[in-house]
């Protein structure tokens, strides 16, 4: 059935050989693997926790985790939550996850509690925002920074795991040599005032991998975190392919249900679209217009790029997308299928709706 998503393994699995070489052989960094954008699809999984190179499998959502625990565990890696828990789950937290990011004191005294009941310890990664602006105790406050510490080390059942930082996400900042060394040096200074050894000071994302390529990775930082990076082959603060990466590990596919010669603009007085937006309508005259059955509920219609280069795609809404055809050299019919890559919006929102089927290459 259409619309489906074609997720090759055997491409990610190549990908992933790819970036373990850069972080792994080249930048001395442990290689966390993360799966939210592929909305923890069960086969990648597998693949990367049974990939030598991979350390620890993240993801944003505990309910991904907790389908994945288990076949992580068993092959030697720890999973983690990489979102900062929300209270009501502290529970699930310790149970399902090895180390989880964190930022609030309260927060980390209730993984404490339920950590106490369950009979574990449970690792803490503590945040460090150094102006994103997203999640982390922001680091010109180092006595709150210093507080924490002091605090998550008197605690009888939760470790200090290591200090980290997330770029590139909120406030599109870059990682460079001077914001990332920052990070080292703290974490340098938390060793020595409290004479222990932090196991992870975590540099990032997908956007900080080609710091390592240039040789300005600092030497302080011992871990990076990836999903792009893996899943579409992307360094994503400067949008470069990432040598012996591909983009082309999944395909969406959907069926045209219509195809019509009609007129490029739009009839009559123009309002809204279906969702409350003025459109814009470029004059191309009579065209060939396809309509195929998928839409902004299952996908991201600017994060998705026609494999036929000759096709445009005009618009869309809930469950349209409609394209121009008219320049290609293929004669397209109602039934046949489009294919496209996808960008990091439609990758995720292609793998989360339950509309879209997924089939795999081994
Ligand atoms: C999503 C996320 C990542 C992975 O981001 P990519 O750009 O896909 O590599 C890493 N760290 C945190 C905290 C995240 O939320």
């Amino acid at each position: 059935m259409y619309p489906r998503l074609v997720i090759d393994i055997g491409k990610l699995r190549a990908n992933l050989d790819a970036v373990a070489h850069i972080t792994k052989d080249e930048g001395h960094c442990s290689l966390m693997i993360v799966t939210k954008g592929l909305c923890a699809d069960r086969e990648m999984v597998s693949m990367v926790a049974q990939h030598p190179a991979v350390d620890f499998v993240a993801d944003s959502r505990v309910k991904n985790i907790r389908t994945y625990a288990d076949e992580v565990r068993k092959n030697g890696k720890k999973t983690v939550l990489l979102r900062i828990p929300m209270h009501d789950e502290a529970a699930e937290v310790v149970k399902y996850v090895d180390l989880s990011f964190n930022s609030e004191l309260s927060t980390i005294k209730l993984l404490n509690e339920e950590a106490k009941k369950a009979g574990l310890v449970h690792n803490v990664l503590l945040m460090i925002d150094l102006g994103d602006l997203r999640e982390g105790i922001f680091f010109k406050n180092e006595d709150q920074i210093f507080a924490a510490v002091e605090e998550i080390l008197s605690l009888s059942n939760i470790k200090l795991y290591g200090i980290g930082v997330n770029l590139t996400c909120y406030g599109a900042i870059i990682p460079k040599y001077d914001n990332l060394s920052q990070l080292a040096d703290l974490a340098a200074r938390i060793e020595t005032r409290y004479d222990i050894k932090l196991n992870m000071v975590s540099g990032g994302n997908s956007s900080s991998i080609y710091l390592i390529e240039k040789g300005q990775l600092p030497g302080g930082i011992n871990n990076l975190r990836l999903g792009e990076a893996f899943l579409l082959g992307n360094d994503t603060a400067y949008e470069t392919k990432l040598p012996g990466t591909t983009g082309d590990t999944l395909i969406l596919e959907a069926q045209i249900v219509e195809l019509k010669e009609k007129p490029s603009l739009p009839i009559g007085e123009v309002g809204v679209d279906a969702f409350g937006h003025k459109p814009y309508y470029e004059d191309r005259g009579i065209i060939k217009r396809a309509i195929i059955a998928i839409g902004k509920q299952d996908t991201e219609l600017d994060s998705m790029t026609p494999l036929d280069e000759k096709i445009d795609i005009l618009g869309g809404s809930s469950d349209h997308i409609i394209l121009d055809v008219t320049g290609s050299d293929t004669e397209y019919k109602v039934g046949d299928i489009v294919r496209f890559t996808l960008g990091y919006g439609g990758m995720l929102k292609t793998a989360t709706s339950p509309y879209v089927e997924k089939v795999y290459i081994k």
